[in-house]
Parts: structure tokens; C-alpha cells; sequence
């Protein structure tokens, strides 16, 4: 018997196959289809997302195949005013890495597919489709099976709908460098809030671009990308002879989380338990956090005798916080997607005195294994440099560890290791002389 059977080898189940196999976990992959999935989707992760390749050892692999960006996203309208700008991150942020990348989907599957490989105690089934959960034998199932889940029928969760269902069709295009127009495309990501066509214009890198174009009533969505549709609704960008379509499909966004992530052996993660409309970037890093978050929790229970009651922590850290993004992403909607004129007139009124400047949020972890106090307690904790050169993480490997204040810390090694020194300016900025960080990074405690 497997210590984990992990239904669905998209990304999310994919990034928790590596950090299970680093952990010394024997399990097995099960995925319906033999290759990985060829229409447009993800395009952006962020500095946490790259930490947790880090911990995995991927970080570099990924880096050298995806576009760092310190420009952030621009709602723009259509006459070309700002209505607000999600902040762009200068250098190094604070997880150790540049805070937004930019990349192409299938690339990062097969890399994590390529990282999942250095385990023999990781198997992998390709082309085999799970019809019923009893078909696999092994102490924990985890769900990585997308948003028809299969894992999340047999654990009956209860879906929360959070009110935003809007078909959108999805392009990647193929551009030519060469050309001016190309050229004059900004860098930074383009919400265009144009109530005749709201538009989404996103630097994936490379020569790829990609264009999110919001349906509106009359299209046909089977008939978007014939060319005498197509280019008119780009005509404000780009034309026929700047580009080529590389491939596209219609998706309707949808902005759900279920409640119920977990019954028995069964576990879900990924777009199995939540799902956002794409607006800030974040669906698939959300469901890389779930399985940053399982990961240790899994190996706990089935290596280090944690009590298999650490599981129900999951949910009940990981909801909440999904939550905060997913209905972000919803109020960000409502921006973007306004097609009533007059309304649209109203809300570029509202921006009138200046855009309005916003971050990625950072919520705390619900309850769960932390302790019961305000944030910093259940944030994640920045990854600083180290003077030998060296990310924080990199010195504590997958492990608790004590960090802060010298005078404090010198003498003391309680099963976590010890790093004296490290953040602890971070940490009298909001008056704390010491933190326990948790294998993911989240803060347990501070002192
Ligand atoms: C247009 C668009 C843009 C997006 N942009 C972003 C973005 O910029 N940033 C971001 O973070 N996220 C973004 N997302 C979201 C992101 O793409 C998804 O959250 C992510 O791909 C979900 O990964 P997953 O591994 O949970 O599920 P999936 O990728 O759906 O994988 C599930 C896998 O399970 C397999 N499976 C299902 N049932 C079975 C079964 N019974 N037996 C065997 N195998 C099975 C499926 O074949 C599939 O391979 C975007 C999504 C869309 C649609």
C-alpha cells in the first residue's frame, strides 16, 4: 500500500508529488490523460509560489523558463485613465525572490513533471482514468483532480458559490518582436475596463502574449478567433500582420470554494476545492499552497507520529485564506467586467482624484496549528539572505526552525533548528524578539 495516491497530475498535483517524493513518501500519480494540457490557462505566479519551488528544488530549473516582472497590473479604461494598479515589486521581494512571474503553462508542467522523476519512490500512471476512489490502495488520497472532482464527490463537500460566472475566450499569440506595434505594447498587465469589451493583455514572455477577451452578448463563441471576428476586436492592439494566433478556447470563470476538503483518508487540493476568476493571477497559486501546506502535514502524521488530527488543520488554515483572494478577484470583476455605460462612466468618476494603488493580500492562515494571536502569527515569514550568500530556507531545509534575536536564540535547539540573527530586525519592527517558523514558512508563534 502507497502512503499517497494523488488523483490528477495537473500542476497542483504535480508540486505535491515532488514535495512528497523529497520526503521520502512512497507514492503513486494517477492521470486520465497521456499528455499534459494544451490550452491557455495559468500565466502568472508569485514570489511565495517560487519559494515553494524552491523547496522543492525547482527554483532554478523554473527561473531560467519564466519571465520575472517588477511591473504590477494597470485598470485601465477605455480612454486610456488608470483606475487602479496592483503594485509591482522592485528587486528581490520579500520572499527572496522577484515577486511576479510570467510563464507558459505546459513548460512549468513538464518541469515539475521532470522534478517528480528524481524520486523512485514516486509512480506515476498516465492515461488511466479513477472511476471510483476504492480503486486505489493507500493511506491518504489526495484530489488533485480539478475542478470535476471526483475525490470531492466521494467526500461530499458543500460548494459556497461566491457570485461570479462570466464565459471569457482565452488567446496566446504568437508576436513578432520586430514589429512597432508590438513594441508599443506595455509591459506591465493590462485589465482593460471597457464596458463594449472588457480585455485582459498579460506579457507571458518570450514572444507569447496573451489576451483574455470577456464575451458579450450576441457573440458566438464558436466563431471568436475566424479571423474577420478576431482581429477587429483586437484592432486597438495588434493586427493580422504583428502576430499569429497560437491557440485559444472559450472558459467561463467561475469563483467557488467548497467546504469539506477532507473526510477520512480523502483530501482534496487545487481547483478540486476552490476556483477564481483569474483577475489578480492567483488560481493555481493558490492550489501550489495548498500543497505547500499538506505536504509537511502529510509526512508528520505517516512518518514523524503527529496526530492524524493535524490533517483537519488543513482546511481550516487553507479556506479561509483562499477566500480572501477569491473574493478580491470578485470585486476586481465587477471593475473589469461593467459593460453598462453609464455605470462605467459612474465608476471612472470614483477614480477621478487618482488610481488606486492595491498589493497581492497577504491574509493570516485560519485556525489551525498555530497559535491563537494576531498577525504576524499564521503570515508567512520573508525569506532574508543570509550573510554566507545562502536563502533562509535553503539553511533550514523542510524542518521547523527558531529564528530572531541572537542573545535569545544562541543557546537553544528544541527539535527545530536554531538560526540567531536571522529577521530579527523584521521582527522588532513590530516588536518581537524571536518567531517559530513552520516547514511551509507560515509563523507558528512568536515570542
Ligand atoms: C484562462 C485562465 C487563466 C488563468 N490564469 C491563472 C494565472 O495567471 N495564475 C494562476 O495562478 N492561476 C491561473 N489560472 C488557474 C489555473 O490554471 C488553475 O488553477 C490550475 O491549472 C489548476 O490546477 P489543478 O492541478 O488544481 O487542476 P487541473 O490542472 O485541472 O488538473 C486536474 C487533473 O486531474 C485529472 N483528472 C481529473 N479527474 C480524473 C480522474 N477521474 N482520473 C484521472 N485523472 C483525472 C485531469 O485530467 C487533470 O489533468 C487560470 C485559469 C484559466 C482558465
Amino acid at each position: 500500500m502507497e502512503d499517497v495516491a494523488i488523483l490528477g497530475y495537473g500542476p497542483v498535483g504535480a508540486l505535491l508529488a515532488n514535495l512528497l517524493g523529497q520526503a521520502g513518501l512512497s507514492v503513486a500519480v494517477y492521470e486520465r490523460e497521456t499528455a499534459i494540457y494544451p490550452l491557455p490557462r495559468a500565466v502568472h505566479f508569485d514570489g511565495e509560489v517560487m519559494r515553494i519551488f524552491q523547496s522543492a528544488g525547482l527554483a532554478e530549473r523554473i527561473a531560467a523558463e519564466t519571465r520575472p516582472s517588477s511591473q504590477g497590473m494597470h485598470f485601465v479604461n477605455a480612454e486610456g485613465q488608470t483606475l487602479m494598479v496592483r503594485r509591482g515589486v522592485e528587486g528581490r521581494g520579500p520572499q527572496g525572490w522577484p515577486n511576479n512571474w510570467y510563464f507558459h503553462q505546459p513548460a512549468l508542467e513538464e518541469i515539475l513533471r521532470e522534478g517528480a522523476a528524481r524520486f523512485p519512490n514516486v509512480t506515476v500512471h498516465l492515461g488511466r482514468e479513477i472511476a471510483d476512489v476504492s480503486e486505489l490502495d493507500a493511506r491518504f488520497i489526495v484530489g488533485c483532480d480539478g475542478a470535476r472532482s471526483l475525490v470531492r464527490r466521494a467526500i461530499g463537500s458543500r460548494q459556497h458559490d461566491l457570485g461570479l460566472h462570466q464565459p471569457w475566450l482565452v488567446v496566446d499569440l504568437l508576436c513578432n518582436a520586430a514589429a512597432p506595434r508590438v513594441k508599443a505594447l506595455p509591459d506591465y498587465t493590462v485589465q482593460l475596463c471597457d464596458p463594449q469589451r472588457p480585455m485582459t493583455v498579460v506579457n507571458v514572455g518570450g514572444e507569447r502574449r496573451r489576451w483574455e477577451i470577456m464575451l458579450m452578448p450576441g457573440d458566438d463563441p464558436a466563431r471568436l478567433t475566424e479571423p474577420g471576428i478576431f482581429w477587429p476586436m483586437m484592432a486597438r492592439w495588434l493586427g493580422p500582420d504583428d502576430a499569429v494566433l497560437e491557440r485559444a478556447t472559450v472558459y467561463t470563470f467561475h469563483s467557488v470554494v467548497q467546504e469539506g476538503w477532507r473526510r477520512g483518508n480523502l483530501l482534496l487540493a487545487g481547483d478540486a476545492c476552490h476556483q477564481t476568476p483569474p483577475f489578480l493571477g492567483q488560481g493555481m497559486c493558490a492550489g501550489m499552497r495548498d500543497a505547500a501546506n499538506l505536504a509537511w502535514k502529510l509526512k508528520a502524521v505517516l512518518r514523524d507520529g503527529a496526530p492524524d488530527s493535524l490533517l483537519d488543520t488543513y482546511e481550516s488554515e487553507r479556506r479561509p485564506h483562499v477566500e480572501t483572494f477569491i473574493e478580491l478577484a470578485v470585486k476586481l470583476g465587477a471593475v473589469l467586467q461593467e459593460t453598462d455605460p453609464a455605470k462605467a462612466a459612474e465608476r471612472d468618476r470614483r477614480f477621478s482624484a487618482g488610481a488606486e494603488m492595491f498589493d497581492f493580500p497577504q491574509p493570516q492562515l485560519g485556525p489551525g496549528c498555530r497559535a491563537d494571536g494576531p498577525p504576524p502569527v499564521g503570515t508567512l515569514f520573508p525569506q532574508p539572505l543570509l550573510p554566507d550568500g545562502r536563502l533562509m530556507d535553503e539553511a533550514i531545509g523542510p524542518r521547523f526552525a527558531l529564528v530572531g534575536e541572537v542573545a535569545l536564540l544562541a543557546d537553544r535547539q528544541h527539535g527545530a533548528v536554531a538560526l540567531p540573527g536571522v529577521g530579527a530586525d523584521w521582527l522588532a519592527q513590530r516588536g518581537l524578539r524571536a518567531a517559530l517558523l513552520r516547514p511551509d514558512r507560515y509563523i507558528a508563534e512568536v515570542a
